[in-house]
């Protein structure tokens, strides 16, 4: 599909605008300053009837924020002059279409939202004594006009980024399917050994090619045909074992049959060759587990901890979470002290000992349904479940205090103290989780301000 640039956006939403004539242009803009307040209650009281968007947002978020970005949002739309710069415009109603996409605001209630704008809108101009025949038509022209052309920006944005989200979620669905890599791939060469065993002790009691266990429908075929297959899709590996499951279940398992008939020599080539091929799925298997064990899989190397990639899928998962059972979880947002001097005094090396020194002390530090992400270089993030600000603030200040009293291990059996800072962000019913990284975020700027090793709170 060709893209749709910003430049042509601008170009079309400017020629919009050079099509009405004043006084029309200026009618509409003195109409919405004046009416701004009604339209914005107007469009929340229609929205929030809708119980998929009541689920999104509440009466209070409407009266504590989104009012008033709708009231500005109105000014930014109706207010613009076709000779000024359009870009920031358009790049405004991009923000807006990508913030929807990552809330899982549907489309069609956003349509709705602007269905019931317009009408409220050409009932105004209806009742406006300032306009004539002529340019009330003109006017509800040039009002529709610009919001169609500010709901296609927000749909086109939308649409990109909600792609974006959608492979970021499947990603995470493949990585959770091989989650604990090395417990996955022992636990999978176990069941492809079971099944050979299986199959050898069938063929030495003599059982007939069709009793023969088939390795497509044993333990290991079918995990490899569901899950692995998926989590490896695209691998020359992953082919191979398909192939090879079906050579052995469609050529060699019936060759048995008339093999018995066959003399033995016959009967030890055709086992071989099953042993062979056995042995090359367990290579291949074993290959695939490496590929994908360490950054593919979206751990990273250093630390084992996972990396940005799955920010998004988390967080929107446990908003999501949160926002159905009323339940509540903090974030905290974790940086190494004077983190430059380690690498500047003890060499890189020594760094990335520290640096996996504090991982583990994080993962002790924290239950199994929580969230440990490193963001890149000495900066790590913790999703802490179930929750509520009391309970992150001890589990953050023991944390603090568990690295504060750590005996570091350097190369050349040297030792080193390390503090961090931590800022702890609550959640607080705002669906942009993004909003929440920026306040833990905040929150440590301060801690690192007010003197570094301590744990502040984000202001609400
Ligand atoms: P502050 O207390 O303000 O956080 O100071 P700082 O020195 O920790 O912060 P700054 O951001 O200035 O320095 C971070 C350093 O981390 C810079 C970079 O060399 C180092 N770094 C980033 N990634 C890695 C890594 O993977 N391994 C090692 N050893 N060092 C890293
Ligand atoms: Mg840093
Ligand atoms: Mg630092």
């Amino acid at each position: 599909m060709p893209k749709i640039t910003p430049e042509q956006l601008a170009a079309e939403w400017r020629a919009l605008l050079r099509r009405f004539q004043e006084p029309v242009p200026q009618r509409v803009r003195a109409l919405v300053e004046r009416h701004r307040d009604a339209l914005a209650s107007h469009f929340y009281e229609q929205l929030l009837q809708d119980p998929v968007a009541s689920r999104i947002i509440s009466h209070e978020q409407v009266k504590a924020r989104l009012h008033d970005s709708m009231m500005r949002w109105l000014d930014s739309i109706f207010t613009v002059d076709p000779d000024a710069d359009l870009q920031a415009l358009i790049a405004q109603q991009i923000h807006i279409g990508e913030v929807h996409a990552r809330v899982e605001v549907p489309v069609y209630l956003v349509l709705r939202g602007a269905r019931h704008l317009k009408k409220k809108f050409h009932d105004l101009l209806e009742a406006d004594p300032t306009l004539e025949g002529r340019q009330q038509f003109e006017a509800a022209r040039l009002v529709s006009g610009l919001l169609d052309v500010a709901m296609e920006i927000l749909s086109f944005a939308y649409a990109g980024s909600h792609d974006r989200n959608s492979r970021a979620a499947e990603a995470y669905r493949l990585f959770s399917v091989v989650q604990n890599v090395s417990t996955e791939r022992e636990r999978q060469r176990a069941a492809l050994l079971d099944w050979e065993n299986q199959l050898m002790f069938a063929l030495a009691v003599g059982l007939e090619a069709d009793q023969l266990p088939s390795i497509g429908t044993a333990e290991f075929g079918l995990w490899f045909r569901h899950k692995g297959a998926h989590a490896f899709l695209g691998a020359a590996e992953t082919e191979f074992i398909l192939q090879a499951m079906d050579r052995i279940d469609q050529a060699l398992l019936p060759a048995f049959n008339r093999s018995q008939e066959n003399n033995a020599q016959q009967r030890v080539q055709q086992l071989r060759e099953l042993r062979e091929q056995t042995k090359a799925i367990g290579f291949h298997l074993d290959t695939l587990f490496q590929q994908n064990s360490e950054l593919e899989a979206g751990r990273d190397a250093l630390t084992r901890l996972l990396n940005r990639k799955f920010l998004p899928v988390v967080f929107t998962k446990e908003v999501d979470y949160a926002r159905e059972r009323d339940a509540s979880f903090a974030v905290l947002a974790i940086d190494v002290d004077h983190f430059k001097q380690v690498n500047d005094n003890y060499g890189h090396e020594a760094g990335d000992m520290v640096l996996q020194q504090v991982a583990v002390l994080i993962s002790n530090n924290s239950r199994g349904g929580d969230y440990i992400f490193r963001l890149g270089g000495e900066e790590f993030l913790v999703l802490l479940v179930d929750v509520d600000s009391a309970r992150a603030l001890k589990a953050a200040e023991k944390l603090r205090r568990q690295i504060a009293e750590e005996c570091f291990h350097l190369p050349l059996d040297r030792t080193l103290a390390v503090t961090i800072s931590i800022g702890v962000a609550v959640y607080d019913s705002q669906p942009d989780y993004r909003q929440m990284l920026r306040r833990a975020d905040a929150a440590l700027y301060r801690a690192k301000n007010e003197g570094r090793n301590r744990v502040v709170l984000a202001d609400d």
